[in-house]
C-alpha cells in the first residue's frame, strides 16, 4: 500500500498558519490557465494580473481536460476585453512538462497537452511571478478526456450497471499512482508555494437523485463499483451486492417519478421506504466520500512530504452551497485534519440560474410533493440564505453578497479558525445570455463581504480569461478600500 500516504495528524488546535505573501496583506489569488500567457504574454498579464486585481498568488491550471479552467472564453459566449479576441479548441492534459521519471509506476503517461507547444505554465512563469513577489500554487481537477488518455480504461469508474465511466474510481490503485506521480513531477520539478485541487463530483446518491444544476440527461451517474471498490467494501463489512441493488432500485425509483403520476403515498414517503430497505444505499454514499477523503489525505501527504512549507489546500465545489446532501457530507472540521485551507465556493452571480436549475431538477424527483418554490424556500430555511430572490428572478437576480457572507462564516466556524478560508468569487463565471451576468457592483461588494466576515483572502474563479478586466478591477478596488 506504498501509493497510500496517511493524512495530516496534527492537532488541529496546533493551527496552521498559512503564508500571506506580504505580512499584513491578505491572500489574493487568481485561477488562470496557460493560454492566457500565452496570449497576452507572461510579463503583461502578471502586470494586469496586479494593477486590476492586486492579485499576489497565482493558481495556475498545470492538469485538466476541461475548460473550465484552461482555454479561451466559452464559445458563444462574448468575449472579455483583453487575450485574443478568437474561440479556441481545448485538447487538454498537462500544461507543464510531464517528466517521464515521476511516471515510471503509473500506467498514464502520455498526458502533455498538445495545443500551447512547448510552453511549461509553471516553469516559464515561476520565476518572473517570484521577480514580482508573487507566489505560485498548481491547480488541477478532475476533468478527464477517456478518449485521449491512452490507458483509460485501467483507472477508469465503473458504474451500477458495469458501464466504463468518463472520471477515475477513487480507490483505483493505478489512479492513486498517477495523482501522487503528477504532484511528485510537479514539486520535484518546480519551486512551488502550493497546490489546489478540484475534485468537483459526489456520491452516487446525490447523483442518482439528480442533485445537480446542469439539465437531468437519461443516464444517471452511479457510480463506483468496480472490483476494487466492491473488494474494498466487503474489507469494511459492507453488503455491497445489496448496495447494488438498492442502487439499481433507487434508479428505476427516480425514473417512475419522473415520468408517472404521484403515487398515493407521496413521493417522499415512497423515497424513504426505499431507503429503509436498503439502508446500503447510503452506506455505499458514505464510502464513496470518505474515499474522495482518502484522496484528499493521499495528495495531501504526498505534496507535504516533498515540501512541508507547501499549502495544499481543497476547492469545494459549488453544490456545498445549494445541496444540504452534499454539506453534510463535506465537512469541513473533517477536511480541516487534510487541509492547510479551503475555497468553499460561493459564486453568488453564476448561482442565480445555477441555483434555480438545481432546485427544479430536486423538485423533480426527491421533492416531488412541494411546488418548485416551496423547494427554493426549504433550501434557503435549511442553508441559510432567507430573503434572497424568489424563483422567477433568481436566474436573473443572482444572490447578494449575503450569500458570501453566509458561506465564510460558516465555513470558518466549521474549521475553528485553525486553517484559513479563502472564498472563491465569481468573476464573469458563463451563464447564458439571458441570465446574470456579472458587473463591477457584484464584485466589489462580494470581496468586501468575504473580507469583512474575516477571510484572510479570496480566489478570483474561475479562469482569468474569462474575466472582464472591468470587473477584475472591482476585486481591486474592494481590496484597496479594505486596506490591503
Ligand atoms: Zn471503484
Amino acid at each position: 500500500m506504498g501509493w497510500q500516504a496517511a493524512p495530516r495528524t496534527a492537532s488541529l488546535a496546533q493551527g496552521n498558519a498559512a503564508q500571506a505573501p506580504v505580512k499584513g496583506k491578505k491572500f489574493v489569488a487568481i485561477q488562470i490557465g496557460a493560454r492566457s500567457f500565452v496570449d497576452e504574454g507572461v510579463e503583461k498579464c502578471l502586470d494586469t494580473l496586479q494593477e486590476k486585481g492586486r492579485v499576489n498568488v497565482l493558481m495556475s491550471t498545470v492538469f485538466t481536460y476541461g475548460r473550465g479552467l484552461a482555454g479561451r472564453q466559452v464559445p458563444g459566449r462574448p468575449l472579455p476585453d483583453h487575450g485574443v479576441q478568437e474561440y479556441d479548441e481545448i485538447h487538454g492534459g498537462s500544461y507543464t512538462r510531464v517528466h517521464p521519471e515521476f511516471y515510471a509506476d503509473s500506467v498514464i503517461k502520455d498526458i502533455r497537452a498538445p495545443e500551447l507547444g512547448e510552453f511549461d505554465i509553471l516553469a516559464d512563469v515561476i520565476p518572473k511571478a517570484k521577480a514580482r513577489g508573487m507566489q505560485t500554487y498548481c491547480l488541477f481537477e478532475e476533468a478527464y478526456n477517456p478518449r485521449l488518455i491512452p490507458n483509460f480504461e485501467k483507472i477508469a469508474e465503473v458504474d451500477v450497471y458495469g458501464r466504463t465511466g468518463r472520471s477515475t474510481c477513487l480507490n483505483n490503485p493505478y489512479a492513486r499512482t498517477f495523482l501522487v506521480s503528477m504532484v511528485e513531477d510537479w514539486f520535484k520539478s518546480n519551486d512551488l508555494d502550493g497546490l489546489m485541487w478540484e475534485s468537483e463530483r459526489q456520491g452516487p446518491l446525490n447523483n442518482t437523485l439528480g442533485m445537480t444544476f446542469g439539465g437531468a440527461g437519461p443516464r444517471r451517474e452511479i457510480y463506483c463499483f468496480c472490483t476494487y471498490c466492491r473488494e474494498k467494501g466487503r474489507e469494511q463489512g459492507i453488503n455491497v451486492e445489496r448496495a447494488r441493488q438498492g442502487y439499481m432500485a433507487l434508479d428505476r425509483w427516480v425514473g417512475r417519478t419522473l415520468n408517472d403520476p404521484r403515487p398515493s403515498d407521496g413521493t417522499f414517503v415512497t423515497w424513504w421506504r426505499l431507503m429503509l430497505e436498503y439502508p446500503e444505499i447510503l452506506a455505499w454514499e458514505k464510502f464513496w466520500f470518505h474515499s474522495q477523503e482518502e484522496v484528499y489525505g493521499l495528495i495531501y501527504g504526498t505534496a507535504k512530504g516533498i515540501k512541508p512549507s507547501a499549502q495544499v489546500g481543497w476547492h469545494i465545489m459549488h453544490y456545498v452551497t445549494m445541496s444540504p446532501f452534499y454539506r453534510a457530507e463535506q465537512d469541513y472540521s473533517r477536511l480541516a485534519h487534510m487541509a492547510d485551507f479551503l475555497k468553499p465556493c460561493p459564486y453568488n452571480n453564476c448561482a442565480g440560474p445555477r441555483l434555480a436549475r438545481y432546485i427544479r431538477n430536486v423538485q423533480a424527483t426527491l421533492f416531488r410533493d412541494l411546488t418548485p418554490e416551496q423547494v427554493l424556500e426549504l433550501h434557503y430555511k435549511i442553508l441559510g440564505y432567507e430573503g434572497e430572490a424568489t424563483l422567477d428572478q433568481l436566474p436573473t437576480a443572482g444572490l447578494s453578497a449575503n450569500y458570501v457572507v453566509a458561506e465564510t462564516k460558516r465555513a470558518m466556524a466549521a474549521v475553528q479558525n485553525t486553517i484559513p478560508i479563502y472564498p472563491g468569487i465569481d468573476i464573469d463565471i458563463p451563464t447564458a445570455m439571458s441570465e446574470k451576468q456579472t458587473r463591477p457592483s457584484d464584485v466589489k461588494p462580494a470581496v468586501l463581504a468575504a473580507l469583512k466576515s474575516g477571510a484572510p483572502g479570496v480566489v478570483l474563479s474561475r479562469k482569468y480569461a474569462e474575466m472582464k478586466l472591468t470587473n477584475l478591477a472591482g476585486a481591486g478596488e474592494a481590496l484597496r478600500e479594505f486596506g490591503s
